[in-house]
């Protein structure tokens, strides 16, 4: 990550979404992280608190962690991996691996592969190849374990949910008119190995922009590409110290910063999160048009993206952590209310877009309070 100058274009609104506010009894559901995120056992992060220099053992081993996470509890999701290779500053002329995980589950009668617009939770896996032994905690390996825990907790209810729209279909013709599905992307070669440019950074995620960009769904398809089919681009980076503030960044996805902090602010009041921070991680719901809009100074992996036409949710601490770029951004730094937190806040935001109110385990029977929530959106 970078802060710099840099002229963005403009971008169209896409908003077609039929996102319900979730009822407080779903919130109350929805399932915690737990153990999953202790720094030192926990299944879903332990495994990625380890140096994951592109290249190396320790990212062949991270990407086999998500892997298997992938294959052991999520099997209806379809994994791709989208490779790349460059020559570094660091590499001596040789050509480094870049490997970025894609892991997409679409409904059911979904066939067509640009005939779904999908939600995409993003957030880097490699780490930095200084200094030695850098772990990169909040940079990225908290955002991963927590963009694996949201994929595990919708899963069951969107099974439910698309399970109960197929079988009615014969009954309503429209039932089956919704076109959502969700990716996790996992990029590789985020960080510059020397100092940060144009070429050495974002290596993954040019390169997938890249090839997304130019790949060609079949002919009368909804989108063109894959990178047409993202609805919205959500990225988390530099998450999990505490007292974290989060600015809007971008006028054209304020709307969706605006879902998030509501989010946040009804976890929060009803006590489902477990920090006390001095004000709200996401600072700038109420923010207007006229107001300061810094999107643009941060260059990160949704540049390439967003330079194509993607609406991006940018989710990253501003200031940095104290810790960032330094050897002390480890799990002992990380603060585990916080990691928690913004994994229950990203889990609820993206629980609405899918409209999953009713279909989560444990929240029955309380859909008036859903219908009064779902007013006040
Ligand atoms: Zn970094």
């Amino acid at each position: 990550m970078k802060l710099s100058s840099l002229l963005l274009l403009p971008a169209l609104l896409r908003q077609t979404l039929a996102y319900t506010a979730f009822s407080d009894a779903t919130l109350t559901a929805l399932p915690r992280p737990g153990q999953d995120f202790d720094i030192h056992t926990g299944a879903l992060l332990a495994p990625i608190l380890r140096p994951r220099v592109p290249g190396t053992a320790g990212s062949d081993a991270v990407l086999q962690h998500f892997v298997d996470f992938f294959s052991r509890e999520l099997p209806d999701w379809t994994l791709s991996f989208q490779n790349s290779s460059s020559v570094t500053p660091a590499s001596g002329g040789r050509e480094v691996p870049f490997r970025n995980l894609i892991a997409t589950r679409d409904p059911p009668w979904v066939h067509g592969e640009g005939d779904v617009g999908r939600l995409a939770l993003v957030a880097h896996y490699d780490s930095k190849l200084t200094p030695a032994g850098f772990i990169g905690a909040t940079d990225s390996a908290a955002p991963c374990a927590m963009l694996l825990h949201i994929a595990r907790s919708l899963d069951p209810a969107l099974t439910k949910k698309w399970t109960a729209m197929s079988a009615s279909a014969e009954a309503e013709p429209d039932a089956l008119d919704e076109h959502t599905g969700i990716q996790i992307i996992l990029l590789d070669g985020e960080e510059a190995f020397h100092t940060w440019t144009h070429t050495d950074s974002l290596y993954g995620a040019r390169s997938l922009a890249s090839e997304w960009e130019s790949t060609l769904n079949p002919a009368l398809s909804t989108h063109r590409t894959p990178l047409a089919s993202i609805d919205l681009f959500l990225l988390l980076d530099l998450l999990g110290a505490a007292n974290p503030s989060v600015p809007s960044y971008f006028k054209t996805t304020h709307w969706a910063y605006r879902l998030l902090a509501s989010a946040e602010s009804r976890l929060r009041s009803l006590k489902i999160l477990g920090s006390e921070p001095a004000h709200p991680f996401l600072t700038e719901a109420g923010k207007g048009d006229g107001d300061r809009w810094v999107g643009g100074f941060i260059e990160d992996d949704h540049v390439p993206f967003m330079a194509r036409g993607v609406e991006v949710l940018h989710v990253i601490a501003s200031p940095f952590p104290s810790v960032w770029h330094t050897i002390e951004d480890d799990g002992a730094h990380l603060d585990g209310a916080t990691v928690e937190d913004w994994a229950m806040i990203v889990l609820a935001f993206a629980g609405q877009w899918f409209d999953l109110e009713g279909w989560f385990e444990g929240a029955a029977g309380e859909t008036e309070s859903g219908r009064g929530a779902r007013d006040e959106l």
